[in-house]
C-alpha cells in the first residue's frame, strides 16, 4: 500500500523552560490520516510537543512543518490543527450549540454554512438531541464530545487530542475510546493524542512514540512497541513485565545465552536487533503472559527454573503468580484462568518460556 504524505514533521525539535529541556530533540513524521499516540509518563514533554504543534509555544531550535510548510511563523489560529483539551475549556454561559458555533462566528462564516456545521459536527458526536443544554447540564462525556464538536466543526485536517479522556471514569473512558475510534475511521483525519495511558494507546493508535525526559526512545506500531521494545524504558513502561540484568556468555546463529548477574541461564531467540557481542551488557525482558507454569519438570532444553509459588491473584479472566525462583527472583506470571482450583500459595512449581518468548535489550 502506498504510504500517505507527512502531515505533521517535527525536524530535531528543542524547548527549553527556565534552561531545563522540555523537548530535547525531537524528530517526528505522522502521516495523513494516522492515529498517532505520544506516549510517556508525567513531565516527559508530551504536551509541549503538542503545543508546539498547534502553535501555543515556539521551538527554540528545529522545525515545525504542517503538509510540507514551515510553521515558525505561523501564529496558532491559521494553522490547520484544531485541539481539545482534557479540561474540555468549554464556554459555561454558553450552550452546546453557541459553544460549537463559536469559532465559525468569529470567523464571519455565513449563518446557513455555520448551522450546516454545527448540525453535521453535532451528528458527529451523537448529541443532536443536547443542543439546547449548557454545560453544567452536562455529564463528564457529553462535555467531552462538545468539545471534539467544537474541534472538528472547523474541519482541521490534524485534530491534536491532549489526554481527550482524562477525566473520565474507566467505564466511560472505554466507552469514549471507542467513540473516537469510530469517529477516526469515519472522518479519516490526522489524530495526534497525547496520553499516559499506555493501554489507550496500544488500543487505539496506528503507531506510538514513546517519549522520556523530552526524548523519543522509539516509535512504532503498537504491536512493535510492545512486542519489540529497544530499549528497557520502553519495555519496562509499556505493560508488565520480566528484567533481568546480565552478560551475553555465547551465541550462534539462532540463539544469544545470556549469564543474569543473579545466576540464570537464560537462551533468547535472536532476531535482525538482538546484541551478539561477548560480555555485552544487556537486560533480558520476558512478559508475565509469555511465562508457563507446570507443576512437574517439563522437558525443556532452557529457560525452565524451578521454584515455589509465594502469591495468587485472582483477577477474574486471569490469574497473577508471583513465583519466587530458587536464586531468590521473583518474577510475575499471567496466565488465563483455567486451573479450577488455584494452587496454594508455597506449592513447588516450575517456571518456563520458549527462547521466542523472550527478549535481549543492550542496557
Ligand atoms: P503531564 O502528563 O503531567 O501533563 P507532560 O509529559 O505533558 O506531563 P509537559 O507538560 O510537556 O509534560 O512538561 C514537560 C516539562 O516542562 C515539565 O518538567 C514541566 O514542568 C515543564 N514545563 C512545561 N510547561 C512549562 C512552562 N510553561 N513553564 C515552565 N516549565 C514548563
Amino acid at each position: 500500500m502506498a504510504l500517505q504524505p507527512l502531515d505533521v514533521e517535527l525536524r530535531n525539535v528543542f524547548k527549553f523552560f527556565h534552561q531545563e529541556p522540555a523537548v530535547n530533540g525531537v524528530d517526528l513524521e505522522v502521516r495523513q490520516g494516522e492515529f498517532f499516540s505520544i506516549l510517556g509518563p508525567s513531565g516527559c514533554g508530551k504536551t509541549t510537543i503538542l503545543r508546539l504543534i498547534a502553535g501555543f509555544e515556539t521551538a527554540d531550535a528545529g522545525k515545525v512543518l504542517i503538509q510540507g510548510q514551515p510553521m515558525t511563523n505561523v501564529p496558532p489560529y491559521r494553522r490547520p490543527v484544531n485541539t481539545v483539551f482534557q479540561s474540555y475549556a468549554l464556554f459555561n454561559h454558553l450552550n452546546v450549540w453557541d459553544n460549537i458555533a463559536f469559532g465559525l462566528r468569529l470567523k464571519k462564516l455565513r449563518k446557513s454554512d455555520i448551522d450546516h456545521r454545527v448540525k453535521e459536527a453535532l451528528k458527529l458526536v451523537k448529541m443532536e438531541s443536547l443542543r439546547s443544554r449548557f454545560p453544567n447540564q452536562l455529564s463528564g462525556g457529553q462535555q467531552q464530545r462538545v468539545a471534539l464538536a467544537r474541534a472538528l466543526v472547523n474541519r482541521p485536517s490534524v485534530v491534536l487530542l491532549d489526554e481527550p479522556l482524562g477525566a473520565l471514569d474507566l467505564k466511560l473512558r472505554k466507552e469514549m475510546q471507542v467513540e473516537l475510534l469510530n469517529l477516526h475511521q469515519e472522518l479519516q483525519l490526522t489524530f495526534i493524542m497525547v496520553t499516559h495511558d499506555q493501554e489507550e494507546a496500544l488500543s487505539l493508535s496506528d503507531r506510538i512514540a514513546v517519549i522520556n525526559q523530552g526524548k523519543i526512545e522509539q516509535v512504532g506500531t503498537p504491536s512493535q512497541i510492545y512486542e519489540f521494545p529497544r530499549t528497557t524504558f520502553v519495555a519496562d513502561f509499556i505493560g508488565d513485565t520480566n528484567l533481568f540484568s546480565g552478560e551475553i556468555a555465547a551465541f550462534d546463529a539462532t540463539n544469544v545465552q545470556i549469564e543474569t548477574k543473579t545466576g540464570l541461564t537464560i537462551v533468547v531467540a535472536r532476531h535482525e536487533e538482538t546484541p551478539t557481542e561477548i560480555s555485552q551488557t544487556v537486560v533480558v525482558c520476558v512478559r508475565p503472559e509469555k511465562i508457563q507454569l507446570s507443576l512437574y519438570p517439563p522437558n525443556l532444553p532452557h529457560n525452565c527454573f524451578e521454584g515455589r509459588l509465594i502469591n495468587v491473584m485472582y483477577l477474574g479472566t486471569h490469574v497473577n503468580y508471583v513465583v519466587e525462583l530458587i536464586n531468590g527472583i521473583s518474577i510475575n506470571v499471567l496466565q488465563p484462568n483455567t486451573f479450577g482450583n488455584l494452587p496454594d500459595p508455597n506449592t513447588p512449581i516450575y517456571a518456563w518460556w520458549e527462547e521466542s518468548d523472550c527478549l535481549a535489550i543492550r542496557e
